[in-house]
């Protein structure tokens, strides 16, 4: 793609989003894309290449959203446009049997540590979803703990305190009071507040449901030996230990987050990553947990599951994230990440685990919790700080809880332009 542009325009943005406003909600597709971070309009985006993003005024973007984390190998990379065209050749779905749904169960369980059994899904949310089903129908116990700041898919029972701090508890209207009873909403990386809740709950624990890192308030890791206190407190509780690696999956390395870190889980959760860009996601666990979903005792549908044409590109990309990949994200991560502390040095922090980053306009030395987040962030500066980079040809969300990522195809040159363009934007 041609080089990063100045002086840009962005006049059919702008009309398309007068258009779009007229039969879209918001003018786009999830609120995110919208007007909620984006002044004074979207840019509408004509395709990608590599680790590039092309707007429709011509302008071209180093891409750090990458589709809000699902485009591991970047934009139509050659070996997965193959794999599709190839795959559409044989037609688009069968919703029957197939061989390469065993392939890619195979790939996974031989990538992932706690990957047993597979049952494929289309989204995040679906698969969280199905997962929750799953831990209530495997233990027979109805609630769930899960921690403030952390996002697990837009369903009701999940949907407490998952938004930015400062707004309602619950996270969207529509939502009856049932649905949310039996979640337990905890701060994260504070064990004594698990313990706690799991002794005023006794026996009624069905599962423990954390962000292996705290993806949508930036990125928060988790602290030394927390993710294991987890596991251990879920055990003694009989409570099953679940991990939504929808953000960390195939992403921190071939085990996501519980192989980077070391952790035991009875269920995980895939999306994003694991679809190459296409609505592929997964649950997967220990055997015993997962059969429970034999013949749909516990019940889970879904006539888009496993359709083959999309797993023949997910087969594919997971073959291609081999050690080198994952040694490349690491080494381009190092880069990124001191180059932008140099670059924002008493401006921002930078805070990262692997590929995923996050710059924080702050005050405070890090931010480890949805309070800090609440207290110490500045949201506004953060939002006018990505509405620059789009001026320098840097992409990313506007969202100050959205985090930015690398790819396998980024360049040593892309990761130059953006710390120049953070350097011209801050
Ligand atoms: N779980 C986590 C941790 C997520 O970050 C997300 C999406 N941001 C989801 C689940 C939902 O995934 P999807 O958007 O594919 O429904």
């Amino acid at each position: 793609m041609a080089e990063v542009s100045v002086g840009r325009t962005t006049q059919r943005s702008a009309a398309l989003f007068e258009r779009a406003c007229r039969t879209l909600i918001d003018g786009v597709a999830s609120p995110s894309r919208g007007p909620l971070n984006y002044h004074p309009h979207p840019l509408y985006m004509e395709g990608g290449c590599g680790g590039r993003l092309r707007d429709v005024d011509g302008n071209d973007y180093v891409d750090l959203m990458l589709a809000f984390g699902a485009l591991v190998h970047g934009h139509a990379h050659p070996r997965l446009v193959e794999a599709l065209q190839r795959a559409a050749e044989r037609g688009a779905l069968t919703a029957t049997a197939s061989e390469i749904e065993i392939v890619v169960a195979e790939r996974i369980a031989s990538m992932h540590p706690c990957a047993e059994r597979v049952r494929f899904a289309n989204t995040g949310t679906e698969a969280c979803m199905a997962a929750l089903r799953l831990v209530r129908g495997y233990t027979g116990r109805d609630k769930i703990i899960k921690f403030e700041g952390h996002y697990h898919g837009w369903s009701d029972a999940y949907s407490l305190r998952s938004n930015m701090p400062g707004g309602d508890a619950v996270d969207s209207l529509g939502i009856p009071a049932g649905a949310l009873a039996d979640t337990i909403v905890l701060p994260w990386n504070d064990v004594d507040a698990v313990e706690r809740a799991l002794d005023a709950n006794k026996g009624d624990v069905a599962a423990i449901v954390t962000e292996p890192v705290m993806a949508n308030m930036g990125v928060i890791p988790p602290r030394p030996g927390y993710l294991q206190a987890l596991r251990e407190l879920a055990r003694a509780a009989g409570a099953l230990f679940y991990v939504d690696e929808t953000v960390t999956g195939f992403r921190l390395g071939p085990g996501g987050a519980c192989g980077r870190f070391g952790i035991e889980a009875d269920i995980v959760t895939f999306g994003k990553a694991l679809g190459a860009g296409f609505p592929v996601a997964a649950l997967a666990g220990r055997a015993e947990v997962m059969e429970a979903l034999e013949h749909g005792r516990v019940l889970h549908y879904g006539t888009q599951n496993a359709n083959p044409a999309l797993l023949a590109v997910v087969d594919e990309s997971l073959r291609m994230l081999d050690d080198a990949a994952y040694a490349r994200l690491e080494q381009l991560a190092g880069r990124i990440v001191s180059g932008l502390r140099e670059a924002l040095d008493g401006e921002a922090i930078v805070q990262s685990v692997g590929p995923m980053f996050q710059i924080y306009f702050t005050d405070a030395p890090e931010i480890t919790s949805y309070r800090d987040f609440g207290a110490h962030v500045d949201r506004d500066r953060f939002n006018r700080f990505v509405h620059a980079l789009f001026e320098h040809g840097v992409y990313t969300s506007p969202s100050p809880a959205l985090h930015s990522v690398l790819c396998t195809a980024h360049t040593d040159e892309d990761v130059d332009r953006v710390i120049a363009a953070a350097a011209a934007s801050v």
